[in-house]
């Protein structure tokens, strides 16, 4: 199943020079440490966190501070050489699959918290930073950054803002994009502007809005202004044991149509639980088909409040076990099952894929079970893990690559799990974005109006197509061509008040 790019394409001798020469500019601009570009060395950035397709960049970049960063992508700008931004290389869609081409930027070395003032809640840092970082930081003054990918210890801020990446407590406190007041950001061209504001709103187009989830297609992220969120007085985590999901999934939907709105709810269904046991021994209920990790926050007297009414809406619809943790170790110890479910998978099969879809919560029991029967349809084994709260299903489809033809029906199966999220008015993709590996899935979503209308965002930003090009859109066009249905001039390009970029 892994493809790999080795070296650039037959007849592309314009390319080669144009990487010769940003090389050159890179060498003048960077340190010598921070430009890579022996083969053995480039081949450590191959790949990302969906390690089955692989590209060796042409050249690495790893700038100290955002001029060095920008006078490398002017580089690119000038000689028409695509680049692609890189945080952690967490990304599970390819979003920073390098081009053999092309130039990789890594922020990695950028890792400052540039300014912490708890008094108006807020932080600046640089795009490397890691997410986990900026809540250590944070947290001898009462606050914390509520946005917590399960991934929260290794993945960048920058790469968070490019996914706009939730988490766990993102049902309560709202998705990256919430939590994002400005940001610095180096156009396509080279230059550096600033979105947003510290300010809650800014007149005019919500450029950063734009720029939150773009996955690096518009420009490349060099600081960005978070919110601080004051840490909770009472934290309360439930693990709660059913027979089956449907159980788990109607207590979910009954604990939110109560109105209670808990900081988490996760569930796990049967086989995502046995392989957690197997990798972390969390201690999970015995005999379980699902469970449920609940976590209520804020005021004391709420969450005490609140904490009943779960326990009893919980029992109402089935539950055999609830227990809440007296202390931190045991708060840890629901959450490693939970957290580590994805990497858990490989101790239950030597090759998955994470799939990420969305759909309306209600949807849940109709989805799960036609999950299931695709499963025993297929042969094709998969274990469910979700931000239940959302609907958020990360459905880990599983296969053994040594096996013909087992990578192909697992494939499948993982693209028949969208076609019902879609199906259901749902999404392709809750939280880990687009990126190279969903974007055939676009047109299943889009039609070709909605694509070019994308893609007039993406031109105006990018006009030449060099920033993460091949990501997103199925069939990227150039930027001079008028997309789709919209043939001939337009009336406001006739009068001379608009033109076509
Ligand atoms: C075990 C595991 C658990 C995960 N759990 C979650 C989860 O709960 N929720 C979730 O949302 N995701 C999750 N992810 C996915 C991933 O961690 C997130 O998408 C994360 O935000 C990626 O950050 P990164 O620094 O690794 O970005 P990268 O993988 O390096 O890049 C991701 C994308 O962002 C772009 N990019 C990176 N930096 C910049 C920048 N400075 N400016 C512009 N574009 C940039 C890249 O071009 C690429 O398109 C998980 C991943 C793993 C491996």
């Amino acid at each position: 199943m892994t493809s790999t790019t080795e070296s650039p394409a037959p007849g592309a001798g314009h390319a080669v020079a144009g990487l010769a020469a940003v090389t050159a500019r890179a060498r003048e601009l960077l340190p010598d440490r921070a430009v890579i570009s022996e083969r053995s060395r480039l081949r450590t950035y191959e790949c990302d966190g969906l390690a089955h397709y692989r590209v060796t960049p042409g050249l690495v970049v790893l700038p100290e501070d955002a001029t060095q960063l920008a006078g490398v992508v002017r580089a690119c700008a000038e000689h028409g050489v695509p680049y692609v931004a890189r945080g952690s290389g967490t990304g599970l869609s390819g979003g920073a699959l390098p081009h053999a081409d092309g130039v990789l930027v890594v922020t990695s070395q950028m890792r400052t918290i540039t300014s912490l003032r708890p008094e108006d809640q807020r932080a600046v840092v640089e795009p490397g930073v890691i997410n986990l970082d900026v809540t250590r930081a944070a947290t001898p003054h009462g606050y914390y950054y509520a946005p917590d990918p399960s991934s929260q210890q290794i993945c960048s801020i920058g790469g968070n803002v490019a996914e706009n990446s939730g988490g766990a407590h993102c049902l309560k406190y709202g998705f990256t994009t919430n939590h994002v007041l400005g940001a610095d950001f180096v156009t396509a061209e080279g230059d550096v502007v600033r979105l947003g504001d510290a300010a809650p709103d800014s007149p005019g187009y919500d450029l950063l809005g734009a720029v939150v989830g773009s996955e690096g297609t518009l420009g490349v992220v060099t600081s960005t202004t978070v919110r601080l969120v004051r840490l909770p007085e009472e934290v309360r985590t439930l693990l709660v044991g059913f027979e089956s999901t449907d159980q788990a999934g109607a207590a979910t939907s009954a604990i939110i149509s109560a109105g209670i709105v808990p900081a988490a709810i996760e569930m796990m269904d049967a086989l995502a639980i046995e392989a957690a046991e197997a990798a972390v021994h969390c201690d999970y209920p015995a005999g379980a088909g699902a469970v449920l990790v609940i976590e209520l926050d804020g005021a004391l007297i709420e969450v005490e409040q609140e904490y009943a009414d779960v326990e009893r809406l919980c029992a109402e619809n089935g539950a055999f076990e609830q227990r809440v943790a007296t202390d931190p170790a045991e708060r840890a110890l629901i959450w490693k099952g939970r957290k580590s479910a994805f990497a858990a998978v490989g101790r239950i099969s030597p090759d998955y894929i994470v799939q990420d879809g969305v759909i309306p919560r209600t949807a849940l029991p109709e989805v799960l079970a036609r999950i299931a029967e695709l499963s025993s349809t297929s042969g094709v084994r998969v274990a469910n893990v979700f931000h239940a709260g959302d609907g958020n299903l990360h459905p880990l489809v599983l296969f053994d690559d040594a096996v013909e033809g087992e990578a192909d029906a697992a494939e499948e199966v993982s693209g028949a799990i969208l076609d019902l999220c879609i199906e259901h008015g749902g999404s392709i993709t809750g939280e880990h974005g687009v990126g190279m590996d969903k974007a055939k899935f676009m047109p299943r979503m889009y039609d070709e109006a909605d694509l070019d209308t994308m893609q007039m965002v993406r031109c105006a930003f990018d006009p030449d197509g060099i920033a993460n090009p091949g990501k997103v859109f199925p069939t990227p066009r150039l930027c001079g061509e008028v997309p789709g249905r919209h043939k001939g001039a337009h009336p406001l390009q006739e009068s001379g008040l608009a033109e076509v970029f």
